[in-house]
């Protein structure tokens, strides 16, 4: 159980910002508004991610530790339709089979925090507020050859800083904070409200991709819409790892969306290459298969024609209108 445990956690947990990007989608489940990331060493030595959710109850803290322990569906229907970020059960069981896992946590009906040392399996109380912390230490530490794969501390906090702007472009409302060897090395602060997204773009993208990106706003009331910000390209500003693309408030790499934004760009800009957007995708849950990989970063659409025209009459749209 042990080795497949390994076998699977090789699946998901490819490096310090794969664990980050789990922990911050569970986080985000359990409906934190706040969270806050500490790292060491790039990751490798510590990654916790401290959140104010709903927290885990005491009976359920070594479940949450075991594999397809989920609690967040309990039928194949419910897959069909899943609207939270996790759902197959896996990142904490296969987290805790290659590093010193810890859970701290505790839910608003219980008078203490309990604390879970996951190697040991010791469960006794602690304190804290409500919410949870998951503590990872020593990543890899009993597969080397994994470990020696990584690169250095910076270019594996550079991962993890990535893995949380990209929660931060779907979640304006929840504030983040990302720490690095004791020091604030990202903050972004909760933005509710209506404006929230364009100011969290501002905040993450930078204030000048306002002024350099068009709104993009198509399909409403239809099959598909597709919202979010293109930007106008510039030289200084086109990267290559600057396109962000959701599809019901979950970050995704897609050949489709990608492909069709970049047709657009072609269509009305003539071959501009890589312009900095993002364009969030909302499409009936049943209409799109997110259970295609164990990270949940690639998916697939019932109808790609339908999702490709969207996003690409949705960019020329954007780009086409004349400016204010
Ligand atoms: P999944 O997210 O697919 O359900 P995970 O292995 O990531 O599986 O987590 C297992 C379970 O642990 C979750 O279903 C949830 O019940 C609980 N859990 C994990 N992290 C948190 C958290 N930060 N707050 C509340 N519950 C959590
Ligand atoms: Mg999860």
């Amino acid at each position: 159980d042990e080795l497949i445990s390994q076998i699977a956690a090789g699946e998901v947990v490819e490096r310090p910002a794969s664990v980050v990007r789990e922990l911050v989608d569970n986080a985000l489940d359990a409906g934190a508004t706040q969270i806050t990331v500490r790292l060491l060493a790039g990751g490798v030595r510590l990654i916790s991610v401290e959140d104010d959710g709903g927290g885990i109850p005491r009976e359920e803290l070594p479940v949450a530790l075991k594999r397809h322990a989920t609690s967040k569906i309990s039928s194949l229907q419910e897959l069909e339709s899943v609207g939270t970020m996790g759902f197959r059960g896996e990142a904490l069981a296969a987290i805790n089979s290659i590093a010193e896992l810890a859970l701290l946590s505790r839910t608003s009906g219980q008078s203490s925090a309990f604390f879970l040392d996951g190697r040991s399996g010791e469960l006794k109380p602690a304190a804290r507020g409500t919410g949870t912390t998951v503590e990872v230490k020593e990543l890899f530490f009993s597969t080397p050859a994994r470990r020696k794969f990584l690169k250095t501390d910076a270019t594996e906090l550079a991962h993890c800083i990535e893995a949380v702007r990209r929660h931060a472009l779907a979640r304006p409302e929840v504030g983040f904070a990302i720490w690095h060897e004791g020091k604030l090395v990202e903050q972004w602060r909760a933005c509710p409200g209506e404006a929230g997204r364009d100011q969290r773009l501002a905040d993450v993208l930078g204030e000048d991709f306002i002024e350099q990106s068009v709104a993009v706003d198509h399909g409403a009331g239809g099959a598909v819409r597709v919202t979010g910000r293109a930007g106008i390209p510039d030289a200084a500003r086109s990267r290559a790892d600057q396109q962000f693309c959701y599809v019901n408030g979950r970050y995704v790499r897609d050949k489709v969306l990608t492909h069709a934004a970049r047709s657009a760009y072609e269509d009305v800009l003539h071959g501009q290459r890589q312009p900095v957007y993002a364009l969030y995708v909302e499409i009936d849950p049943t209409r799109v298969d997110v259970n295609v990989h164990p990270t949940k970063i690639e998916v697939r659409f019932r109808d790609s024609r339908e999702v490709h025209q969207a996003v690409r009459h949705a960019v020329e749209n954007a780009l086409a209108a004349p400016r204010a």
